[in-house]
Formats: C-alpha cells, structure tokens, sequence
C-alpha cells in the first residue's frame, strides 16, 4: 500500500495543490497499485511512515502558521526528508528553506531542510510558466505562478527547470536564464501550481517508478493529463 500524505490542505491548500495526491493516487490506481492519501491537519502529529509527502502553496499568513506548526514537528520533518519523497510548491518550497519574507521586510525562518533562501520581490509574478526540466526524460514542465517571493538557490543546490516563459524562482541566473525550483535525490520543489501532476503526468509517472521500483509503468486508457500537458505546453 503506497501512503500519499498531504501536509496541512487546509492551511496550505490556497491554490488547488491538493490535486496533486488526487493526481498521483489515479495514476497509481489505473497501474493497479493500492493506495492511500493520509490528510494531516493543522496540530496532527506527522506520521513518518508515508511514502510521499506534499506541501502546497498558501498566502502569507497561512505559510508562517504552517512553518511556526512543522517547526514544532522538526525532528519528524528531518526524519522524512532524509528517506522519503518530498513534493513542495510555491509556499511549500519557501517554507524547506532557510527564510522567506513576512510584512514589513521581515524574514522567517524556514525549516532549513534546502538551501534556498526567499526575499521579498516586486511585482508579484502571475501567470503561465514553463520550464525544461533538468531531471532526465521528463522534458518540458508546464504550471501556473502565483508569488511575490524570488528564491535564490545555494551554491550547490540544482534547480527542477530552465524556464522557459514565466519567471519561476525570480532571479536571474546568466542573461535570459530564469530557473525554477529546486531537486535533490528525493526533495522536489516548484513555484508550479496547476496542479503540477495533473498537467505534467511524466513527473507524476517519474515519481511513481521512484516509490514502486516499477521502471516502465503500463500507459493509461484515455489519458487527459497528456492532452492537457500538451495543451499547455503550446500556449
Ligand atoms: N506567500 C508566498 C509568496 O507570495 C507563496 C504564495 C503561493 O504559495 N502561491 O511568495
């Protein structure tokens, strides 16, 4: 039984990324895998035992909440980010990394689990993005952004994309080069809403062979994910 465990829909739920486990427990199910979504609420203690975990985006005060609440929970979220998959968009991403921006100029610390770091950016970035995503065989990523935050990367931390319309992350690497989110072994952030795995069902899948082992996965009947993905991709 594959466990997806979404954290905190309600307060970082703002923009529809629980679609992401309803993306992924489809796609699983259509492969004949069982599994389950586990909805952790605001003060539940996070189970470690999941397979995945999902954070989505949220405004301002809802993402201070949610960190003040994981940071309560840090030594579970280490436990997790060490061996299980980790999914974090827009608000998400912000919060895995060291400081993002609250009123007035101010920063709040992050869970410190990426080394990225957030500052405050004008004007806030709406719209259309895509991206090439640097994760092999995976190919053009497609979402949606909603942020005023601009995400720098450290020194060694990959971003998931180059984009190629949208502004992702916000800075600017070379001339021209905007990036977005961030990857590791096992920790997958994005500024991508959309919801990501329902317009990007080659991620999805990528994930999938990822917690199953299982390398090529069977295609499913009637797929509107690829049409939606290659709807998007041509705008
Ligand atoms: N509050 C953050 C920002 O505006 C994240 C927004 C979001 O999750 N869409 O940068």
């Amino acid at each position: 039984m594959i466990s997806i465990a979404i954290i905190y829909p309600e307060i970082l739920g703002t923009y529809g990324d629980r679609g992401n486990a309803l993306a992924l427990a489809y796609r699983l199910k259509e492969r004949g895998i069982e599994n389950q979504i586990v909805e952790v609420m605001a003060r539940d203690a996070i189970p470690s035992s999941c397979d995945i975990y999902m954070m989505g985006g949220g405004e301002d005060n809802a993402q201070t909440l949610a960190t003040s609440l994981l940071l309560e929970q840090k030594k579970t979220i280490d436990e997790i980010a060490n061996k299980s998959l980790l999914l974090a968009v827009c608000a998400g991403f912000q919060i895995l990394g060291k400081q993002f921006p609250i009123a007035e100029g101010k920063l709040f610390n992050g869970l410190d689990i990426i080394d990225v770091t957030t500052i405050a950016g004008s004007p806030r970035i709406i719209g259309e993005v895509k991206s090439k995503c640097l994760i092999e065989g995976i190919g053009e990523l497609t979402g949606f952004e909603n942020h005023g935050g601009r995400t720098i990367l450290g020194a060694n931390a990959k971003p998931l994309g180059y984009v190629s319309s949208g502004m992702g992350n916000g800075i600017e690497l070379t001339s021209q080069k905007f990036i977005d989110g961030y990857f590791s072994n096992n920790i997958y952030a994005t500024y991508m809403h959309g919801p990501l795995f329902a317009r990007n069902p080659k991620f999805c899948d990528y994930l999938i062979s990822k917690i199953t082992g299982i390398e090529t996965l069977s295609e499913i009947e009637n797929d509107l994910a690829i049409d939606l993905h290659k709807e998007r991709i041509a705008i």
